[in-house]
């Protein structure tokens, strides 16, 4: 039986996706071995390559000049290759950050095991529950670029409308890429791990500008080079041929749901619903201001926290996984990204109303 899967990540598939994975296990498409006993330079996989790509370009609408790349390393890979890709260090540039959350402080650890990085902006004194005034970000001149954490999976923020600047703007958009239309062409780069909302870990989407390509003044280990990426269809060594291959079922699965427009106007329904209740009900807070709450992640806490433990243990017990809040916070989090459906969100709604009552 299929549980009601609310885990951060690695998170949960569509149920499409994997059904179809398993017909296409043992044989697939006639070759009689599955895609992960294939060579990725057969006609077979490069066919999902290029498949995948074109897929990944309708659905976001990404323009010529940009490449789509499929790097290995998770986005933990791309917090150093967007350093190392693209800052000119001989000329004084430095790599400039929204300090938002979690993710957004690890990409700024990265970029600093490399040299000097800048905090624009920060919401920590504020517990990240808020997104910085982009009126108060400080971006100095020798910035090479503005990196954004378009939602924060751990802390709940996201930003709500985009952000644009005058610099090179990168964004991390692994917790949220595919779950609404985002506007590529502000951006230099967009990068996103896998496996929260397109497939499994193993892989990464790096969409980059073309002219940015190349960039960076030091040396990039080969498998997060962006030019050598491009240059070899991101097979500069053996890709992750499996999880490549589930992103574009993933893929095709959303177009075939409707797209992001459509994803956007169920993840908002789903979001809704859950913060309404949340805030109807005295047992559950979410502390996250309003206007920055993120669709993605709904992070909350009991009002009395020793009763945490019960909580989750009693949701488990009634078909409801992943609830738990990132070891880094505590708390309770239900991730709500595309492949979870309203009913489990209702159901979830049902449960937590359930628990309140039992609570009294
Ligand atoms: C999960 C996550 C990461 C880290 O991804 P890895 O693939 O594990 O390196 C980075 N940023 C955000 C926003 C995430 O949600």
């Amino acid at each position: 039986m299929r549980v009601h899967n609310f885990t951060g990540g690695p998170a949960a598939l569509p149920e499409a996706v994997l059904q179809r994975a398993s017909n296409e296990l043992m044989d697939f498409r006639g070759m009689g071995a599955s895609v992960m006993e294939i060579s990725h330079r057969s006609a077979e996989f490069s066919r999902i390559a290029e498949d995948s790509e074109a897929a990944l370009r309708r659905l976001m609408d990404i323009p010529d000049d940009y490449a789509v790349l499929f790097p290995q390393g998770g986005a933990t890979g791309q917090f150093a290759a967007i350093v190392l890709n693209l800052v000119k260090s001989e000329a004084g540039e430095v790599p400039c950050y929204v300090d938002t959350g979690y993710w957004a402080s690890r990409a700024v650890k990265e970029a600093k095991r490399y040299g000097e990085a800048v905090i624009v902006a920060s919401s920590e004194a504020q517990g990240y529950r808020e997104i910085p005034d982009p009126s108060t970000w400080n971006v100095p001149d020798n910035a090479a670029f503005l990196h954004v954490t378009l939602n924060e999976t751990i802390g709940g923020v996201e930003f709500r409308d985009e952000p644009s600047s005058d610099v090179i703007l990168v964004a991390d958009a692994s917790s949220n890429i595919l779950s609404k239309a985002i506007n590529v062409s502000r951006y230099g780069v967009i990068y996103a791990g896998a496996q929260k909302n397109l497939g499994p870990s193993g892989i990464a989407v790096t969409i980059v500008r073309k002219s940015l390509i190349g960039r960076g003044d030091r040396p990039v280990p080969t498998v997060l080079d962006y030019a050598a990426l491009e240059a070899a269809r991101s097979m500069a060594n053996t890709p992750p041929v499996f999880a490549w291959y589930i992103a574009g079922l993933v893929f095709d699965w959303v177009e075939s749901e409707g797209g992001v427009e459509v994803m956007a106007k169920r993840n908002a329904r789903k979001a809704e619903r859950l913060y309404g209740f949340l805030d109807e009900n005295d047992l559950y807070q979410s502390k996250v201001a309003p206007q920055f709450r993120s669709r993605m992640n709904v992070p909350f806490n009991l009002q009395e926290e020793s009763r945490t433990k019960a909580f989750l243990a009693a949701a488990r017990d009634a078909g409801f996984i992943g609830l738990e809040g990132h070891r880094s916070v505590g708390g309770v989090r239900a991730s709500l990204y595309n492949a979870i459906r309203q009913e489990s969100v209702d159901a979830l709604i049902d449960f937590l109303d359930e628990f309140a009552a039992s609570a009294l």
